[in-house]
């Protein structure tokens, strides 16, 4: 939002950029329910960058409209508009409530007349008119709203007595004019169906003297069913154009098929309305639904989102000057908004030293996340998401990668799906997740993409954008203690990657020598000064600390019984990790993931088998002062070589004690380096980019005097089952330990006839070196979990994937051979299409007759719907029992993705029939091929 601009003047703005804009209307539920989910509805669709959003009322009950307006000012982040009806309304009243609006930061009203509530007369009330109410506003308030009216492009009933509907509609044009002349900044249509109607009508209101620059946007009203379509245009009286009539009429019973082509035709009166030159707007009538809004906005008009800030600015209007925030809410801006909401004044320009800790407000212990989905906030859901009863550590790794992978909808400190500049990265943080670097917060580096830049772009034309890598993530003491020893090695301690380590009580670690805010993200435009929207402040770090570390707890720890398993496990992390962030400010060749990618591959030394001996606290202050841990990597090793050792890493007293034992001669370390080259060597279908090479390793053992070096391996039979892995360790002198001579030898010893993928490594304490051999061609499984875990980090990725490429290739064969003998089987049988026009129908006792003779229940259709799928976009509950008792594939996704559960929500029978679903396995987490989960269809 530009500083300080009216909604009219950002909305002539546009207008005179030839940019096209959009709005939505929303209406406020009933039930509180409603109201939070709408809520949370209205927050998602904001991603579709709406100008406005507007909220209706009902005469008689404006505190409803108000209360909505405030709540989704506070914690969406977009303009309001609030309908204000003057049926029966007294001026004292509008005063009061336009103050309170004010108040909460609300600038724009919709001013109108308001239908009669119920079938009684209109109530009295101080205007006579929308127009006088309109008049009474600006001389109240001057220009501190902006005002929208009502207009009907076909005439308004009912009709005065011997009047034409043309003198009707010439009457409201004329009273349109007035309203114009009393203040009115721009006017909203009744639903249009019919361009030309509108067109016409707009060029109408220019003849009779309403000026030309006077904003009427028109009305748009998504289809969701044909029924429902029928009796709108019937109680608007507007007219539906014969080719929606002949389109829509004879599928009126396939609320599917209405819904797609509702879309195709409502696409094209908008494009239509577009392409004409008397508006640049559209607003949509959103009934609260999303699915057929965000259909046209991003499908069929690729309506584009203009942001003006890395993050969503708010709209309120006491934030207007706001544009630097810390890095850390990034991914829970409403957070942020809620803890800030009682300052006088936001940053501008800089981060000053001016917001310390105590300015930000305690969260309210009522929402302990702010989860954009409620249906996600459920606690069945929740563990779905993150687990039934995690028992490892590994486990919540997985969820996040799952998050990372768009398997896990949201984690406690990402309420936000993914951003897409994150999704660049997304590879190398799932491999450090799956390492235990548990990353909440990420941005890559960019040097100057241009401000347009679908990715990374933000702010005015012609302009510049800039980040330095940042990092955010958990992590235990040793992951922290591996972190911090790399960057101090020569290789890392020249370079300029700056972090801070805090655990939960508040212990900090940090190379930080400034401890100042730091802009993490600016801009630079044509005429502007820079921008810098977004710093790492390291005393807001510790504010944002007791947010996140309480977040292990209140919303991850608090779904699973207390004192079981899972829930202390999770209390334990919370206990024993540090939270850590870290900036690259070399933002012009850095690359942070030179030092994870060896943090990752330095975490195969230790491997899995680590032994922990838990954490030890101080009684009295409470602070963490042992932490110990053994090394089996090293001890394995030391087994071969028939020596005691083992490496443990203590930590006490906030310091970390690396403490090594080795027993290895420097003529092993150089015979075994001299192993691993020739094998290398010997092998030319290995990655040879991948892999340190051995002089490198050679001067890394010289520059640090290690002298241990251990062997490790995995292995896999063809089908994806993991044969072996671990420390597999052998003396480091003998050559066939190495490579695949090794694995072949191990294969024999199993009794397997061939490998598809052998890795062998060598350490030392800092360096790694590997070697691979692969062959994956043969692969009929997806590799197995463990596999990804071992194997998931980037420097692998290219021989892997080439296995994975074949893999998909086949799978992707074997889907279509399996789609086209469903349909062979689907055209033998005559019975089979009518079992799907008889769901639809709802003929119960003739569906279930015909499962009776034999119709397979998840037969399906061109489109791959099962009679489940039919029957939950019909919302037929009986005919769904039928086929969940026959058996049926409660997930079963038709050729798009989309399931049972899907359905129930695109066509609104979620809080019914998709409730059942869900109470009988349904799974909320499968998405179809838009990338979307079913609750997000509403
Ligand atoms: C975009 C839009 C949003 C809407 N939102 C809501 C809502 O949230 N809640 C709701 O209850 N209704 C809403 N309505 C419906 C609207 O309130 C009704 O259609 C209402 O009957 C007319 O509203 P108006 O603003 O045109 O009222 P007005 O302009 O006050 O018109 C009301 C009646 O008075 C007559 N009239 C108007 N001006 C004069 C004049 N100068 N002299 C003599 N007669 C006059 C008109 O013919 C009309 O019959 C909306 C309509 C639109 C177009």
């Amino acid at each position: 939002m530009t500083s300080g601009s009216r909604l009219i003047e950002r909305m002539k703005a546009r207008i005179a950029d030839g940019e096209v804009f959009h709005s939505f209307e929303y209406f406020p539920p009933a039930k509180e329910s409603g109201r939070k989910s709408l809520q949370v509805r209205v927050d998602r669709m904001a991603d579709m960058s709406p100008l406005f959003v507007d909220v209706t009322a009902r005469a008689g009950n404006l505190e409803d409209t108000l209360r909505l307006c405030s709540d989704i000012i506070r914690f969406c982040g977009v303009d309001v508009m609030m309908h204000v009806t003057s049926a029966g309304l007294a001026r004292a009243d509008l005063v009061d409530l336009l103050q309170r609006a004010l108040e909460a930061g609300i600038t724009n009203v919709l001013a109108l007349g308001g239908d009669p509530a119920g079938k009684t007369l209109r109530p009295s009330g101080d205007f006579a008119h929308a127009l006088d109410m309109v008049r009474a506003i600006r001389e109240d308030f001057g220009d501190a709203f902006t005002i929208a009216v009502g207009c009907y492009p076909e005439g308004l009933g009912p009709l005065s007595s011997n009047e034409s509907w043309t003198e009707n509609r010439a009457r409201h044009i004329g009273y349109l004019k007035e309203k114009v002349l009393a203040g009115a900044d721009f006017a909203i249509t009744q639903a249009v169906f019919d361009a030309s109607l509108f067109v016409n009508f707009v060029r109408d209101c220019h003849q009779a003297g309403v000026s030309a620059d006077f904003p009427i946007l028109p009305g748009i009203m998504p289809i969701h069913n044909y029924k429902g379509l029928k009796s709108i245009v019937s109680d608007l009286n507007v007219s539906l154009p014969e080719t929606f009539e002949s389109a829509l009429a004879p599928i009126q019973n396939d609320t599917g098929a209405v819904m797609s082509k509702g879309i195709e035709l409502i696409g094209d009166l908008c494009a239509e309305l577009l392409s004409s030159d008397v508006t640049a707007g559209l607003h949509f009538y959103t009934f609260n639904l999303e699915y057929a809004v965000r259909q046209l906005v991003e499908k069929r008009l690729a309506l584009d989102a203009k942001q003006v800030l890395p993050w969503r600015q708010s709209a309120n209007p006491r934030r207007l000057e706001e544009d630097v925030r810390p890095i850390f809410w990034a991914n829970r801006p409403k957070s942020y908004l809620m803890r800030t909401e009682g300052w006088d004044q936001f940053p501008s320009g800089r981060w000053g030293s001016g917001q310390p800790g105590e300015n930000f407000a305690m969260l309210p212990d009522s929402e302990p996340m702010f989860s954009r989905e409620t249906f996600f906030q459920r606690q069945d859901i929740m563990r779905k998401a993150w687990g039934e009863a995690p028992q490892t550590e590994q486990e919540i790794f997985e969820v996040f990668a799952g998050f990372l992978e768009g398997r896990v909808p949201f984690l406690p400190w990402c309420e936000e799906s993914l951003h897409l500049e994150t999704s660049q990265i997304r590879d190398k943080l799932v491999a450090l997740n799956r390492a235990g670097y548990l990353t909440i917060n990420s941005q890559p580096r960019v040097n100057a993409a241009p401000s347009s830049s679908p990715d990374f772009g933000w702010g005015p034309g012609g302009g510049y954008v800039y980040q330095k890598a940042y990092i955010e993530f958990f992590t235990s003491p040793r992951h922290l203690r591996r972190l911090m020893d790399l960057l101090e090695s020569p290789e890392f301690s020249g370079r300029s990657l700056v972090y801070h380590a805090v655990d939960h009580r508040g212990n900090t670690y940090s190379n930080d020598k400034q401890a100042k805010p730091c802009a993490v993200t600016w801009g630079v435009f044509p005429g502007k000064e820079v921008i810098q929207p977004t710093v790492v402040d390291p005393d807001t770090f510790l504010v944002w600390k007791d947010e996140a570390f309480g977040l292990w707890v209140r919303g991850w720890a608090s779904i699973y019984e207390e004192d079981s398993s899972s829930y202390n496990l999770l209390y334990d992390m919370h206990d024993g990790y540090f939270l850590v962030n870290i900036v690259d400010n070399d933002f012009i060749d850095g690359d942070i993931f030179d030092l994870f990618d060896r943090l990752v591959a330095g975490r195969e030394h230790g491997g899995h088998e680590e032994t922990y001996h838990g954490y030890e606290y101080d009684q009295t202050s409470g602070n963490l002062t042992h932490y110990q841990l053994e090394d089996w990597a090293s001890a394995s090793q030391a087994d071969v070589q028939g020596n005691e050792s083992s490496t443990t890493h203590y930590y006490e007293n906030n310091s970390f004690y690396p403490e090594q034992n080795r027993h290895y001669s420097e003529q092993d370390a150089q015979a075994f380096l001299r192993s691993s080259s020739s094998s290398s060597n010997n092998n030319n279908n290995n990655n040879n980019n991948n892999i340190d090479d051995d002089s490198a390793s050679v001067a890394t053992h010289e520059a640090y005097g290690y002298d241990a070096y251990s062997v490790a391996s995995s292995y896999y039979d063809s089908q994806g089952g993991e044969l072996g892995h671990g420390y597999d360790a052998v003396p480091s002198s003998s050559a066939s330990a190495y490579g695949g001579d090794y694995y072949e030898h191990k294969m024999a010893e199993n009794g397997y006839s061939g490998y598809e993928s052998a890795t062998v490594y060598a350490h030392t304490p800092s360096h790694m070196g590997y070697s691979s051999r692969t062959d994956m061609s043969s692969r009929s499984a997806p590799p197995p979990p463990y596999y990804n875990d071992q194997h998931g980090s980037s420097i692998h990725s290219s021989y892997y994937d080439q296995g994975y490429a074949e893999y998909y290739r086949r799978e992707q064969e074997r889907q279509r051979l399996l789609q086209a003998q469903q349909e062979e089987a689907l055209q033998s049988s005559s019975e089979v299409p009518n079992i799907f026009s008889l769901t639809r129908h709802n003929r119960y006792d003739d569906v279930e007759a015909l499962f009776d003779a034999g119709i397979a229940v998840d037969t399906r259709d061109a489109l791959g719907n099962t009679v489940l799928c039919i029957a939950c976009q019909n919302g037929l509950k009986r005919i769904a029992k039928l086929a969940l008792r026959r058996g049926a594939n409660i997930n079963a996704q038709n050729y798009r993705g989309n399931s049972p559960l899907h359905f129930c929500y695109m066509y609104q029978y979620g809080d019914t029939l998709g409730a059942y679903l869900l109470s009988k396995g349904a799974d909320p987490m499968l998405v179809n091929s838009d990338g979307r989960r079913s609750h997000e269809l509403e």
